[in-house]
């Protein structure tokens, strides 16, 4: 699959998947989609990684 995300965007992936596997602690936790219906993802509640995530 190719990879269609800019370089600081896959910098930025790079860190937060970093960040992520190192403190064990899921995407989903503070994520802007993390609520009712809103995101409908497998990974939910426990993404490590997630290309929709954002931010809450
Ligand atoms: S978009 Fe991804 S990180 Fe956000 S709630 Fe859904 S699965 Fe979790």
């Amino acid at each position: 699959m190719k990879d269609h995300l800019p370089l600081h965007r896959r910098i930025a992936e790079f860190f937060r998947r970093l960040f992520a596997a190192k403190s064990r602690r899921y995407l989903c936790d503070d994520c802007k989609w993390d609520y009712g219906a809103a995101c409908k993802r497998r990974e939910r509640p426990n993404a490590l990684v997630c290309p929709d995530y954002k931010r809450r």
